[in-house]
């Protein structure tokens, strides 16, 4: 599928979201996509409950509540989201960058916003010496489709929400379930945890704290046992067809270190006068640029979208004249905002 946008951001984190407001006012519409399968970056990923206290005007709200109300001020714009796709590639074709996704989505951009924050979102993996062969047939990472582990021995390994949750989804369909946490007390919540306990009194699934799987054996893509070790103890083999894992999610910059920008400790190059990377059309802004005296904060993204809009307007409308206008007084921003009469 081929999309054609004025302009791409790539990070739906608080500065990716602010970049759709501030294009908006400049009468720019944007589409906007996170490997995560909801907005918010870091403020939703890490903290939501936490209260912050530096944005400017907003004496404190939570990271929810923040990206909340970024999502609002953005709404009058309509931006396209296109979440749970990750950008593999960007090139630049005819005048345009061709920006490629995970799931097979192909964007021409005029212009694009990477705002990727400390990188995309991945699901921590095992470490265990060929099981990425595995992945998505036999071990897991998320679910995708929760009706092929019917009638399965399955392994779950975590301790937290996700893990419990979907240990107590599987165990009346499961042929095998069982849990294997790596310490004696849980991130999930204690309704959760309760119930897995009881599943295991009523022999419906086994429990393993303190313990890890420290080994496999598969048969091609096929998981046949893996072997899971208390902490002190032998070793137990179980025989399994499917391994999951939810240790929580880690950043990587990944696939934007390939894309041929100008990158300085796992951040990319800008000016201060666009955010503008070393290739033209290409903005940087928030936690993901580096420049004298950049400092990761939430408000110097959202200065940086502002400033970098101005610039992607000069190139989605060559020669056309850019006002600074006040969104208090200005006709124009107004419709754009919907709060005109
Ligand atoms: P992020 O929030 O990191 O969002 C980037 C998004 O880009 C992510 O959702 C990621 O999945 C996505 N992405 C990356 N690569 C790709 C790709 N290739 N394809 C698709 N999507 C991709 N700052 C403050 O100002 N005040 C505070 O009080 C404060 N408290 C904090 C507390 C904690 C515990 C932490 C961890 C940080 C705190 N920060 C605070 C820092 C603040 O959260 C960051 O500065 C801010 O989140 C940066 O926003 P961003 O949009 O640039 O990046």
């Amino acid at each position: 599928m081929v999309i054609q946008t004025d302009a791409l951001i790539v990070g739906a984190g608080p500065s990716g979201l602010f970049q759709v407001f501030e294009l908006g006012l400049l009468g720019i519409k944007a589409d906007i996509l996170d490997s995560l399968p909801a907005p918010g970056g870091q403020c939703t990923e890490l903290y939501p409950d936490k209260p912050i206290y530096d944005i400017p005007a907003i004496l404190i709200c939570t990271g929810q509540e923040l990206i909340d109300d970024l999502m609002k001020q953005a709404e009058p714009f309509n931006p396209r989201f296109h979440l749970g796709e990750e950008v593999t590639e960007v090139v630049r074709q005819d005048g345009l960058f061709v920006v490629k996704t995970s799931n097979d989505k192909e964007f021409h951009a005029k212009t694009v916003f990477v705002a990727g924050g400390v990188g995309s979102f991945q699901p921590r993996r095992f470490r265990l010496e060929g099981i990425d062969a595995l992945e998505g047939v036999s071990v897991h990472y998320r679910v995708k489709e929760p009706s092929i582990f019917a009638g399965q021995k399955i392994v779950i390994c975590g301790g937290g929400d996700s893990a419990l949750d979907w240990a107590l989804a599987f165990a009346d369909t499961a042929a095998e379930l069982t849990v294997v946490h790596r310490r004696d007390e849980y991130r999930a919540a204690p309704a959760s945890v309760a119930a897995l306990k009881e599943l295991e009194a009523a022999g419906k699934a086994r429990i393993f704290e303190n313990a890890k799987a420290t080994a496999y054996a598969a048969e091609g893509t096929q998981l046949k046992s893996v072997e899971i070790t208390v902490k002190g103890e032998d070793p137990v083999v179980l025989e399994a067809d499917h391994l999951m894992a939810f240790f929580g999610l880690a950043p990587k910059l990944g696939p934007i270190a390939d894309w041929g920008l100008g990158i300085n400790k796992k951040a990319i190059d800008v000016d201060t006068e666009k955010f503008e990377s070393n290739i033209p059309g290409i903005f940087a802004i928030g936690d993901i640029n580096n420049y004298p005296g950049k400092k990761k904060l939430i408000l110097s993204g959202f200065h940086e979208a502002a400033l970098a809009a101005f610039a992607a307007k000069a190139i989605i409308e060559p020669g056309k004249k850019v006002n600074l206008q006040y969104t208090t007084t200005s006709p124009i921003m107004h419709k754009r905002l919907g709060v005109s009469d």
